[in-house]
C-alpha cells in the first residue's frame, strides 16, 4: 500500500434566492491530510474578495511607544542568554539578531529581529532579509543542539508576518522554538511519517514528491533541492509545503537555505499579485533521526474576513480543530505556479 490523498464531497441542497428559489447543489469538500489524516474543508463563497490592506495607521500606532527591536533600542531593552549558553549574548547573521523571547514559548524560545528596520513592506521583502533571518534561526538551533541535544528534540523556526497572522510587533520578527518534546501538529507529523515508513517500507515525503509531481496539480516547482507544493489538505489560505531534502537539524546547510528562501520569495511576490497582507511560515526541523522524517516549511496566508477588524478564524479552527479554505489548492497551484517557473531565484 502505498500513498493516498482522500477527499470526500458533500452535496448540501438549498432552495437558490437568486434563482427563484429553485434547489441548488453545493459542494463542500473535506479533504484529509495523508500525513496525519487530519480534515480540512475547502468551503464554496460566492463571492470571496481579499481587501486591499493599507498598514499605515497600524505601523504608526506601533511606534507610539518604543519599539524594543528598532535601532539602538535593540542592545537596551531586549534581554541577552546566558553567557555559558552563547558568549557573545546575542547572535548576528547579516542584519538579523537572535534575542531571547521575554515571554518563553519552550525551554529554548529565541526571536529573530530581520532587520534594525521597523516596518518592512512586502514588496521589500528581500532575499537576503529572509536568508539571513532564517540563517539565523538554525544558527541558533544548532547552540541548542551542542548544549542539550535531548531538551532542544524538535524545533521549529515560525514567522508571523503582520497583524493578521498573530504577530505582536510589526517589526519583523522569527520566533524559534526548541524543547524535549514536538508540538501537536510537529507530533503527528513525525508519527505519520515514521508509520508510513514502518507500513510501506518507503518515505512518505519521496512518494508525496512524486505523486504530486505526476499529477501536476498541485505541485507548484522546484528552488534548488527545495520541492514546494499546494498543500493537499489546507490548514488555511494558500497553504503551501516546501520539502526539504535534509532529514534533521545537522543536514541542513547554507545552500540549502538558500534554495528554501528562494520559494518564500516567490510566495511574497505570489502574495503580492493577490492582496494578500498577511502570513504565517513555520520551518519543522527534528534534532534526532525520526524515520521518514524531513525538514519541512508550511507558509499560509492571512486575511480578515471582514476588513479591517476582522479575523479568518472561527469556531471551526479555534474550538473544532477544523481548518478550513475557500481556494482549493489546485486553484492557489494554477495561479502561484508562474511564480516558480524561473530557474534563478
Ligand atoms: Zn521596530
Amino acid at each position: 500500500m502505498g500513498l493516498k490523498l482522500n477527499l470526500v464531497r458533500e452535496e448540501a441542497v438549498l432552495l437558490d434566492p437568486g434563482s427563484n428559489f429553485a434547489p441548488k447543489k453545493i459542494i463542500v469538500e473535506k479533504r484529509f491530510d495523508p500525513l496525519t489524516g487530519d480534515m480540512s474543508r475547502v468551503v464554496s463563497f460566492k463571492k470571496f474578495q481579499l481587501p486591499i490592506v493599507d498598514w499605515s495607521q497600524a505601523v504608526q500606532r506601533s511606534l507610539q511607544n518604543p519599539c524594543p527591536f528598532c535601532g539602538e533600542n535593540l542592545n537596551q531593552m531586549t534581554p541577552q542568554f546566558p553567557k555559558d549558553f552563547i558568549e557573545e549574548g546575542r547572535l548576528g547573521v547579516g542584519r538579523a539578531t537572535v534575542v531571547p523571547n521575554l515571554s518563553p514559548y519552550d525551554r529554548y524560545s529565541a526571536v529573530v529581529v530581520m532587520a534594525p528596520d521597523h516596518y518592512v513592506s512586502l514588496e521589500e521583502i528581500s532575499f537576503d532579509l529572509v536568508n539571513d533571518s532564517f540563517g539565523a534561526a538554525v544558527l541558533f538551533l544548532q547552540k541548542c543542539a551542542a548544549k542539550d541535544a535531548a531538551g532542544a528534540a524538535y524545533m521549529t523556526a515560525n514567522w508571523n508576518y503582520m497583524p493578521y497572522s498573530g504577530g505582536t510587533l510589526v517589526h519583523p520578527h522569527l520566533q524559534v522554538l526548541a524543547g524535549p518534546s514536538p508540538g501537536n501538529y510537529h507530533r503527528r507529523c513525525t508519527a505519520g511519517a515514521a508509520s508510513f515508513a514502518r507500513q510501506t517500507g518507503k518515505d512518505f515525503w519521496a512518494e508525496l514528491i512524486h505523486y504530486e509531481k505526476t499529477e501536476g496539480v498541485r505541485y507548484l516547482g522546484q528552488t534548488g533541492e527545495v520541492h514546494w507544493l499546494a498543500t493537499f489538505a489546507p490548514r488555511a489560505l494558500c497553504d503551501v509545503t516546501a520539502v526539504l531534502p535534509a532529514r534533521k537539524l545537522d543536514e541542513l546547510n547554507g545552500e540549502l537555505m538558500s534554495d528554501l528562501t528562494g520559494g518564500i520569495i516567490n510566495m511574497v511576490l505570489f502574495f503580492q499579485a493577490v492582496n494578500i497582507a498577511s502570513f504565517n511560515a513555520a520551518l519543522f526541523v527534528s534534532n534526532q533521526a525520526v524515520p521518514g522524517a524531513r525538514v519541512f516549511l508550511r507558509m499560509v496566508a492571512r486575511f480578515p474576513l471582514i476588513y479591517p477588524a476582522g479575523s479568518d478564524m472561527s469556531y471551526l479552527q479555534v474550538i473544532h480543530a477544523d481548518p478550513w479554505t475557500v481556494w482549493s489548492p489546485e486553484y492557489v497551484c494554477s495561479m502561484a505556479q508562474k511564480f516558480f517557473s524561473h530557474s534563478n531565484y
